[in-house]
């Protein structure tokens, strides 16, 4: 359960979507229409799986572009233009199904349409783990990522371990980077284990059950500390600053969030002296991080994209820092230090 200004549950399992029929019974046969905003791709693999369960139900479905491509205007206005011509109303119900980039556009269109209704969360990605909880709705801005967006909380996520079985390796590597991530910033037995971890495909579906219950864990109670990101929550940006970067540089697609996010945390530990940065860069090397990116790009073409850095004030660079596994803190960088840090981190890659 997630305590923020809107309580809702985050079940996770097999056949959770079996719950339309028992708990959300009542809000899905209350609503005047349910519409399901579904990831084209997902689609494609899952949409007659999640059907199965609505089969009681009137439900229309929306497909919209796979991946980030969705977080346009354009899909924005595409969904709200379905929602109009379908005879929505504010009792109308939207399941989002999909990775995290269909939950923020789907998000944000429930808290936009007729100044809001309630959507559930339907994640098909591990990395959803993430975004699926703490209620950011979000569609980019040719400037920049995530620029127009809103805090709305869902009803509910329905988090269906099986459907992340067709998931690509790529993805599995993105979504475990963030589920790493957590640890770092929480609980080092929780995070020498996940180092453990040779070869990220292989894992068991209860095993990345467990991950996910105790990243969900971490991100639902920084959430519950600071819903509006006054605090606690840019702790969740640990290994962000230099991530964002990257996906600027390289352009979204050429390398995937959580890739970003895996060599970011590699910058931030060394940056952090943290004594566990050699493990890490093994298990980067063993799960097959892009670590050969970071000598791709050079301090100088990164450097624009960190200052534009939501945390970062004038000239400085901000960082979320640890102090030790689970105690991390925001620190402001020099410029040369970062560049001296980064030179550092990539002669370490030999
Ligand atoms: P995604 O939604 O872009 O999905 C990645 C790819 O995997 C897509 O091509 C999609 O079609 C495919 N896919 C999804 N589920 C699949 C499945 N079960 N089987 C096969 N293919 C599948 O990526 P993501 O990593 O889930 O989410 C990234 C997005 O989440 C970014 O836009 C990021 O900004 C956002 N995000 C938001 C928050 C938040 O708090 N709102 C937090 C973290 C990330
Ligand atoms: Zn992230």
């Amino acid at each position: 359960r997630v305590e923020a200004d809107h309580p809702y549950n985050v079940h996770i399992g097999h056949q959770v979507f079996s719950l339309f029929t028992k708990d959300y019974h009542g809000l899905l046969s209350s609503a005047d229409r349910i519409v399901v905003v579904a990831d084209a791709q997902v689609a494609k693999l899952h949409l007659e799986y999640l059907l199965g369960y609505l089969r009681e139900f009137d439900v229309r479905v929306l497909t919209i572009p796979a991946g980030e491509q969705a977080k346009s205007v354009e899909t924005f206005m595409d969904c709200h233009t379905f929602l109009l011509s379908e005879g929505c109303s504010r009792k109308s119900l939207l399941l989002a199904f999909g990775g995290g980039a269909t939950g923020d556009v789907a998000g944000f269109v429930a808290s936009t349409f007729m100044r809001g209704i309630p959507y559930i969360q339907l994640p098909t990605t591990i990395l959803a783990h993430d975004s699926a909880v703490g209620g950011k709705t979000a569609i980019n801005h040719k400037l920049g990522k995530n620029m127009i967006g809103t805090f709305y909380q869902p009803e509910a996520v329905l988090y269906d371990i099986q459907l992340l079985r067709t998931l690509p390796a790529d993805e599995v590597r993105s979504g475990m980077a963030e589920v790493v991530k957590h640890a770092f910033i929480s609980n080092e037995s929780w995070l020498l284990e996940l180092l453990e971890i040779d070869e990220l495909g292989t894992m068991a579906d209860g095993e990345i059950m467990a991950h996910l219950e105790k990243g969900i864990a971490v991100k639902a109670a920084i959430v519950e500390e600071d819903e509006f990101e006054s605090g606690v929550r840019k702790y969740l940006n640990f290994g962000h600053t230099l991530a964002h970067a990257l996906e600027g540089h390289f352009g979204y697609g050429r390398i995937t969030h959580g890739e970003a996010v895996a060599l970011g945390m590699a910058y931030a530990l060394h940056l952090s002296n943290h004594a566990r940065l050699n493990e890490f860069l093994v298990w980067c090397r063993k799960n097959s991080y892009p670590l050969e990116k970071l000598q791709e790009v050079s301090f100088e073409e990164i450097l624009p994209f960190m200052k534009k850095d939501k945390k970062s004030s004038e000239g400085a660079l901000s960082f979320v820092l640890l102090e030790k596994t689970g105690t991390p803190f925001l620190e402001t960088i020099e410029e040369k230090r970062a560049e001296a840090a980064y030179l550092e981190l990539c002669s370490m890659l030999g």
